[in-house]
């Protein structure tokens, strides 16, 4: 899709893809109300933002679920796995390894790399990790699209560099670097303090109601 759509629809459209996984099995049809109940964003904006994207739903009948969720897999990209590679099996990848729920989402970690001697070779989650050196060569070799960064700061460049240079289109980093990549690749950071701070903050504004 070559059009623009921007970050915060993005954002509800995966609340509302989560939304529709909360739905008993089989559920033929839902409403924006539903949605809305399930995601807390209000059913004036879910139909808003769906609109961007098609007819999905009939006034009064509501969305067709699988309408819906073909849809949204379609916007998301998601039509095939999304294969992922993860760099840095460390407390926070190993975890992120051993998470189902990427696969449900669409996502499948296809490769992961270190360069601790004590993990290279051996099997977390069911995924073999390899020395780092080959990083290039293995994503490429897989057609890897994503790179997950859970390396320590000061690696998190050069692992990038060697991600790009196989050719992922995009980079989702946590660690706390700044890392640059080249125009055409894409480059999410995830920092859960600062989350936590923005969380913080609202706490204490509520606090003050
Ligand atoms: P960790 O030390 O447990 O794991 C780091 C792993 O990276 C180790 O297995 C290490 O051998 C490996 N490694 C080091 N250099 C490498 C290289 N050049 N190539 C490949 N692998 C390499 O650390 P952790 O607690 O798992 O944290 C990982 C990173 O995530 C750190 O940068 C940390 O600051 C960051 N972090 C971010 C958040 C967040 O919210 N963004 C939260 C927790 C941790």
């Amino acid at each position: 899709m070559g059009r623009k759509v921007p970050d915060v629809v993005v954002f509800r459209l995966a609340a509302y893809r989560r939304a529709l996984r909360e739905l008993p099995a089989g559920a033929g049809r839902v409403s924006s109300k539903t949605l809305a109940a399930l995601t807390g964003y209000s059913a004036a904006q879910i139909r808003k933002d769906l609109s961007l994207f098609g007819q999905f739903g009939q006034p009064g009948v509501g969305y067709s679920v699988p309408e819906l969720e073909a849809a949204l897999v379609r916007i998301f990209g998601l039509e095939g796995e999304r294969r992922v590679a993860l760099v840095g099996v460390g407390n926070l990848g190993a975890a992120l390894l051993a998470y189902r729920g990427f696969r449900e989402s669409g996502f499948r970690i296809v490769a992961a790399f270190d360069v601790d001697p004590r993990k290279v070779g051996s099997t977390v989650a069911g995924v073999r990790v390899r020395h780092v050196a080959d990083l290039e060569r293995v994503v490429r070799g897989k057609r890897v699209e994503l790179a997950v960064i859970t390396v320590p700061a000061a690696a998190a460049q050069e692992v990038a560099d060697a991600a790009v240079r196989g050719g992922v289109r995009g980079i989702l980093n946590f660690a706390p670097a700044v890392v640059r990549v080249p125009d055409g690749v894409l480059l999410r950071n995830v920092d859960l303090g600062a989350e936590l701070e923005r969380l913080s903050c609202l706490v204490n504004l509520r606090g003050e109601d």
